[in-house]
């Protein structure tokens, strides 16, 4: 099936005689028993659903149809992509174990790598994920684990993901890929050799800036472990939560491509801008598009700050992937908290500028970066 097809589909589930055209909203804590022979086949495995916390029907169809899209065997929904990318952490590592991670990795990953998992005996080793040396390097006989991104934050570095998988394959260890910036629609690093694939369904899932949840999607196996450690630690999604990203995935195709082809027709325009430095913009990802986050580095000659105010309805919003257009700061809130040698050294500066592109007509958003750059000229 084409991935539009899949997108629409994937997510039609009939599970009652009552045909509704879209899943119901199971807005329940429990499952009701009318006997206890009933409740006993539920521990039989002839129900499925007991307890939300260990299992809903709503949360189960946002795992499955990501999986289907990622063309992975299986997947589980969590509270947020965090949620879901320790829940893939913990199906693959213990303590006395070591993991290899991008060192531009997303800063809450990074926080949990290097605060929240160091201070249960796991140790991260972070190295530039464009050089494969780096990674042989760092790999030692305790390391389980290789972790990245698919496209990388803010300067969206596209991942090789097939060197990767097979650097995995050579030394033993499991591979885990953040594919929250690519969707499924661009780059399928299951499909590539990936053991485990995550989303921050907050982000092009959900894709309307109303929901936090998260998907795990990968081998059979270590799906089944992060439900346990999903469930084990309280990390599961709510069922309405898990509903609202089901409906994004509808659209997310269409987004998806609109706000790719935008972004790439913004990047074109912006690199003949004078008051732009540089335009960070992938050049190769899928023939589906290149993704639809633009970065770019504003010029020394103009205020940055004159850039902002002068944006008129794009606003400053410190996440991405919505319908709208937005911009985020990287320096005031991503990467806050780096000292100044990591942010020198990740090239990220006042006046870097991460842009989310929406869906808007490509000339309106072109028009509205234009005159916000000519102000900041003047300024
Ligand atoms: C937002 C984001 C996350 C974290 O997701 P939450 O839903 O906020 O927990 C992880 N990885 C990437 C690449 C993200 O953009």
């Amino acid at each position: 099936m084409d991935f539009h097809t899949k997108s629409v589909h994937s997510t039609s589930k009939e599970r009652e005689p009552i045909k509704s055209k879209t899943s119901p909203i199971y807005q329940t804590s429990v499952f009701r028993f009318d006997s206890l022979d009933e409740l006993e086949g539920f521990y039989e495995g002839k129900s499925p659903y007991l307890y939300t916390r260990t299992g809903n029907p709503n949360t189960d169809e946002l795992g499955t149809a990501v999986a289907q899209l990622e063309g992975a065997p299986a997947g589980v929904a969590a509270s947020s992509g965090l949620s879901a990318i320790l829940a893939g952490f913990l199906s693959v590592v213990q303590s006395g174990e070591h993991i290899v991670a991008a060192d531009d990795v997303y800063g809450g990953t990074y926080h949990m790598l290097n605060h929240e998992l160091k201070s249960m005996g796991v140790e991260t080793t972070f190295v530039d994920f464009r050089h494969e040396e780096e990674i042989r390097a760092a790999i030692k006989p305790n390391t389980k684990l290789l972790f990245s991104e698919s496209i990388s934050n803010p300067f969206l570095r596209v991942e090789d993901l097939k060197m990767v998988a097979a650097l995995g394959k050579e030394f033993g260890l499991k591979t885990m890929i953040d594919n929250t910036f690519a969707t499924p629609l661009l780059l399928k690093p299951y499909q590539l050799g990936v053991n485990l694939v995550v989303h921050s369904a907050t982000k092009y899932i959900g894709g309307h800036s109303d929901v936090s949840a998260g998907v795990l999607t990968g081998d059979e196996e270590l799906i089944q472990k992060a439900r346990e450690k999903v469930v084990n630690y309280g990390m599961n999604l709510s069922p309405f939560e898990a509903w609202l990203a089901c409906r994004g995935i509808k659209t997310l195709a269409l987004r998806m491509e609109r706000q790719s082809s935008n972004a790439e027709a913004l990047a074109n325009a912006l690199k003949k801008h004078d008051g732009v430095k540089t335009v960070y913009y992938p050049e190769v990802v899928s023939p589906e598009g290149k993704g639809a986050i633009v970065t770019i580095e504003l010029s020394e000659k103009g205020n940055h700050r004159t850039f902002f105010d002068a944006l008129d309805w794009i606003k400053i919003v410190p996440s991405l992937a919505g319908v709208e257009t937005t911009v985020s700061y990287p320096l005031g809130t991503s990467h806050r908290a780096l000292p100044p040698e990591a942010l020198e050294k990740l090239g990220i500066n006042e006046r870097v500028v991460r842009i989310s592109v929406g869906i808007e007509g490509a000339n309106d958003i072109i028009a509205q970066f234009e005159k916000a750059l000519d102000t900041a000229l003047e300024a």
